[in-house]
This record gives C-alpha cells, sequence and structure tokens, in this order.
C-alpha cells in the first residue's frame, strides 16, 4: 500500500483574491512557486453521481485522490439556472444540501489524509444572471468556476455544447458551428465580468468538442486573445482541463491558447473534470509536461 502523503496548507489554492497559504515542495517541479506551473498534487475539478451524469458517490473519488497520492481535491458541481433542456444536468438546491453536508462528513472522516474542497461549476447564462450571483452568495463556496454550457437556440430551448448525444450534435451542425462558438466566446467574457464570485474559467475551448471538423478561425483567436485578457485582468486561474487528452489529444484548452496564458502569466489549475472516480488526476503528468514545455525558456 502506498504512504498516503502528508496534508499540508499548500495553496493550489482555488481562491486567487484569498492570502497565499504556505505552499509545500511540488513533487513534480521546481519549487519555484511560477503562477503558470500549477500544483499537481491538487484535482480541481471533479463531478459526483449528484449532477446526473456521473458515476460514483463523492466518497469514492475523496478515495480515489487519496489511492493517487494527491493533497487536494475540489469538487466542483454544476449549478445551471434558467435552462430549458429536457435533460437536467445540474444540481437543485437540496442536492446542495447534500452536497455540503456529506462534504463535511468526509472532511470529518479523510481530513488528516486530503484537503477537501467544496466548490461550485456555475454555468452562465445571460438570461438569469441576477439568480446566478444570488445563488453564488447563498453558499461558502471554496472555488468558483465559471463555464458555459448551455446557448439558448430556440425560443423554448437550450442547446448543450457539450454534450456527446447524437441529437445535440446535429442541432449544433444545424445551427453552425462557427455562429455558436463566436456566441459561446462572447458569453464566457461576459460571465467573467458579471459574475464577481468567479476564481477559475473552466475549459475555455472545450464548447461543441463532439463536432466533427470543428476549428478555431481567426475572429474566435481574436476573441480568446481578449478573454485571456480579461482573465489576467480579473486575477482568475485559467483551467487546464485533462479531459481534452481523451478526447483530443489536447487538453481544454489546447496548446497553443495556454501558451498564450503562460505568456501572460495568468496562473493554471490542473483539472480532470472527472465525471468517474478513476478519472481523478488523469493525465496530470502529461499536462504537466505540455505546461512545463511552454514557460521554458528558449
Ligand atoms: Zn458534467
Ligand atoms: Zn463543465
Amino acid at each position: 500500500m502506498s504512504a498516503t502523503p502528508p496534508i499540508s496548507t499548500a495553496s493550489c489554492t482555488s481562491s486567487p483574491g484569498a492570502t497565499p497559504e504556505p505552499c509545500p515542495k511540488p513533487t513534480l517541479w521546481s519549487a519555484t512557486a511560477l503562477p503558470h506551473r500549477p500544483d499537481p498534487t491538487c484535482d480541481t475539478h471533479v463531478h459526483t453521481r449528484l449532477c446526473g451524469h456521473a458515476v460514483g458517490d463523492m466518497e469514492e473519488y475523496v478515495q480515489a485522490a487519496i489511492a493517487r497520492g494527491l493533497r487536494r481535491l475540489t469538487f466542483l458541481e454544476h449549478l445551471e439556472e434558467g435552462i430549458d433542456s429536457p435533460v437536467v444536468t445540474w444540481l437543485t438546491e437540496a442536492d446542495f444540501d447534500l452536497y455540503f453536508s456529506e462534504g463535511e462528513r468526509l472532511r470529518r472522516l479523510y481530513g488528516e489524509k486530503i484537503d477537501i474542497r467544496l466548490g461550485v461549476e456555475c454555468g452562465y447564462n445571460e438570461e438569469a444572471v441576477e439568480n446566478l450571483r444570488h445563488r453564488l452568495a447563498a453558499r461558502p463556496w471554496d472555488a468558483v468556476g465559471i463555464s458555459c454550457h448551455y446557448l439558448r437556440t430556440a425560443p423554448s430551448r437550450h442547446l448543450n455544447l457539450f454534450s456527446r448525444r447524437r441529437e445535440n450534435v446535429e442541432a449544433a451542425a444545424r445551427e453552425g458551428g462557427d455562429a455558436l462558438l463566436s456566441r459561446y466566446f462572447a458569453l464566457l467574457g461576459e460571465a467573467v465580468m458579471e459574475l464577481s464570485a468567479g476564481t477559475t474559467l473552466c475549459h475555455l475551448d472545450g464548447a461543441l468538442r463532439h463536432l466533427p471538423g470543428l476549428r478555431l478561425l481567426d475572429h474566435h483567436l481574436e476573441q480568446v486573445t481578449t478573454l485571456l485578457d480579461l482573465i489576467k485582468q480579473r486575477g482568475l486561474y485559467l483551467e487546464v482541463n485533462t479531459s481534452g487528452i481523451a478526447i483530443r489529444g489536447e487538453p481544454f484548452p489546447r496548446q497553443s491558447i495556454l501558451a498564450m496564458a503562460v505568456e501572460r502569466d495568468i496562473p493554471l489549475q490542473l483539472a480532470s473534470d472527472a465525471h468517474r472516480p478513476e478519472e481523478v488526476g488523469r493525465s496530470f503528468a502529461l499536462a504537466g509536461e505540455l505546461i512545463r514545455s511552454l514557460a521554458a525558456p528558449c
């Protein structure tokens, strides 16, 4: 059985505005705490069966993280507001009550072995900004990830841009990937401006990941540049979401965008976006190599 690393009060922290805590020596990278070198012992984004499209209880994710030798695990469960969709992919307020009470129980049980954080992935909806703000302010989140999963494509229908379901991929193709992507990047920028509780931008170029042949065009790249400048200006973390490696061989965001982030000294966080316990901490070594190569001086 592998030894459990001692828990530390370190700061792979999800809260850029918070007072920095002491950091232990990172195990894989140099102790030089460059902002673009995220701590590989912290997984900053996992889900659970509570969201309806993941499997495994919170406890199974904690046990998987301990088995992997992680020092910190941040649950970042789905919050959406005002979305018209036949498939629910988010937690209700009653689910979040359970989430917090179970999270507290797990902290008591496993707190000696791992630092458990209870955060939220807030899906942006420009029609429901006040309600989103209200719900974000109502609970003591340890981290607030900003994303945008849904776009309205009909008076009574939102389209899930991250879904691999055939009906959603076909609907996206009918709408046109180029136009949807432009709307998506514009909304992410709006989200960063509107949701001041946000601490991290999640899976930046992950939208329409299952739409074949989608490419980032020049005008999309201009939007991404503006978005990165905004992230830097507002002091957010940028997530390096390793779920992309299994889907397309690169994290979300892709290498070229990560290079732009590193150039701007935007702090990065590693995130598995696990929807199964065995995915906790997935491909972190590979993502670490990639970031290190981008950060290395010529
Ligand atoms: Zn999910
Ligand atoms: Zn997401």
